[in-house]
């Protein structure tokens, strides 16, 4: 039966940040040949929906368990922990990392992350195929929890830094877990790359080849992350030799088991992208704003009975977090924030929040944009392009949508109403979502940002848009108006053939 089982592998390759009309112009250009020879025989989708906020922790924690926030329950970059009072920080910057400590952000990010804040109830793609009896691997990757226990392994730089941190926790992740220095579960004939961005691509190509030669997986995450990294630096429009580079890492995966029609005879490919990225010129200092008039939460501080507020940024999108404890001092504090933000603060493109009141059927959502709002709640006669059903309460012009034979549309803001109930009912989100005007990124709690550059984090559909490449698989593919990312974790079980 195992043998039976292991046939057919699957490999999921997420290049973060990958915008279909720029992987398209590598390609035409030559200078991605293998990304060719898979869209040759595959099916790509140049609009597959991301996360809001659309930024890599939240993403990779919808693809890794094929639910939104409001169950996988990452809201964010950087986001304030009620049950903590405290910030968490996921590395927005090595700035933001420092702001909030090396070691507390480190912390953050690879432990409390995968061990503490992702939650339990949703199975992660390496533990629902582990379970399933599958080996799992994974190259360098934000969300790795999975069903094997990986002991520290340092080396390098990090070595003396984690030592006197003394940081020196275990894991659970897939079988094969290459996570850098950290964790590792076999030797890597690569630089240390952590602590080194634009060198992670070349690392999971030496993990890949090695999995490979030894045979080790049925499901292979195979994470390259450095086009976003250019893609920051750079701007979006300028990726084509970052895409280049990622095909490099690809080709080598594919020439390990003996080219092409080798690689595909074993292997079904996904290629996913986590989110797009749009060019940011202007900065929005959200904490700074709000801290003129309100006391905001300040990194590493107490929270005290004057505290008001906690500021999240999120790259292209924020969080803010009402801290008084009475309800009604709650209430009267948001209206005042909002007021100000959506009047007097530059930048901003919508608003978001739950009203208080709700009736038998439930709360309402609310969003606010160009001076319009809109109410919205699940169960009505209004669809979505997904499935979705809503009812829904004011104008659809606050998300520039209409209604089309029964149909909630918006080009600007794709999938809009499902995406903002996700990340308005995550327990951990905060009370008032922000998303940003074209051209505008928050800038960090360590004064980070990518100007002039490239950034992700809002609903519009330039930071929400990526591609979707299926290749091979087993299992039928469902037809589907508009695909999201939380829809790879089901072609994966189908392709292993495991049900609802
Ligand atoms: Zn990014």
């Amino acid at each position: 039966m195992a043998a039976e089982k292991r046939q057919r592998k699957l490999v999921l390759v997420v290049v973060d940040s990958l915008r279909c009309d720029m992987l398209l112009r590598t390609v035409e250009a030559g200078d991605a040949p293998t990304f060719k020879k898979l869209i040759d025989r595959g099916e790509l989708v140049g609009d597959c929906v991301s996360s809001f906020p659309s930024v890599t922790p939240v993403c990779t924690s919808e693809i890794t368990t094929g639910v939104r926030p409001d169950r996988h329950l990452i809201p964010g970059m950087n986001w304030y922990r009620r049950s903590e009072e405290r910030y968490v920080e996921y590395g927005s910057s090595f700035e933001a990392t420092r702001a909030f400590g090396l070691f507390r952000s480190l912390y953050d990010t690879v432990y409390n992350l995968n061990m503490g804040h992702l939650n339990y109830e949703t199975p992660t793609l390496f533990e629902r195929l582990a379970d399933a009896g599958h080996r799992t691997a994974c190259t360098p990757f934000l969300i790795y929890r999975g069903r094997t226990r990986h002991e520290m392994g340092l080396e390098g730089l990090l070595k003396a830094f984690a030592n006197a941190a003394k940081f020196h926790h275990a894991v659970w992740g897939p079988e094969e877990l290459f996570y850098g220095e950290l964790y590792s579960s076999r030797k890597v004939d690569a630089k240390p790359t952590l602590a080194r961005p634009a060198t992670r691509d070349a690392y999971s190509a030496a993990a890949g080849r090695d999995l490979v030669e030894n045979d080790l997986y049925d499901f292979l995450l195979y994470s390259l992350p450095d086009v976003d990294y250019y893609s920051h630096r750079d701007g979006p429009e300028e990726t084509q030799e970052p895409i280049a580079l990622a095909d490099d890492a690809l080709a080598e995966l594919v020439g390990a088991h003996g080219g092409i029609d080798k690689f595909l005879a074993a292997n079904a490919v996904i290629v996913v992208s986590d989110h797009a990225q749009s060019f940011v010129e202007h900065p929005l200092e959200l904490q700074t704003v709000l801290g003129e008039r309100w006391q905001v939460l300040q990194p590493n501080a107490e929270l005290t009975a004057d505290d008001q507020l906690a500021v999240g940024p999120s790259g292209r999108g924020a969080g803010i977090w009402l801290l008084p404890a009475d309800a009604d001092a709650r209430a009267h504090l948001g209206a005042e924030v909002s007021a100000f933000l959506e009047h007097e603060v530059e930048g901003i493109d919508l608003l978001a929040w739950i009203t208080p009141e709700g009736d038998a059927d439930g709360r309402w959502a609310a969003v606010s944009g160009s001076g319009i709002e809109l109410r919205f709640r699940p169960g009505g006669d209004v669809s979505d392009r997904r499935g979705g059903a809503w009812e829904l309460d004011g104008d659809p012009a606050a998300l520039r949508a209409r209604i089309r034979e029964g149909c909630f549309v918006s080009d600007d803001y794709p999938d809009a109403l499902a995406r903002l109930w996700a990340a308005l009912n995550n327990p951990n989100a905060g009370d008032i979502l922000v998303s940003l005007e074209t051209g505008w990124e928050c800038v960090d709690w360590g004064g980070g940002n990518h100007l002039p550059g490239g950034s992700h984090g809002s609903l519009l559909a330039t930071d929400s848009l990526g591609t979707l490449l299926t290749v091979g698989l087993d299992g039928d593919r469902p037809e589907r108006e508009q695909w999201a990312i939380s829809d790879v974790y089901g072609l994966i079980e189908g392709h292993f053939g495991l049900g609802n």
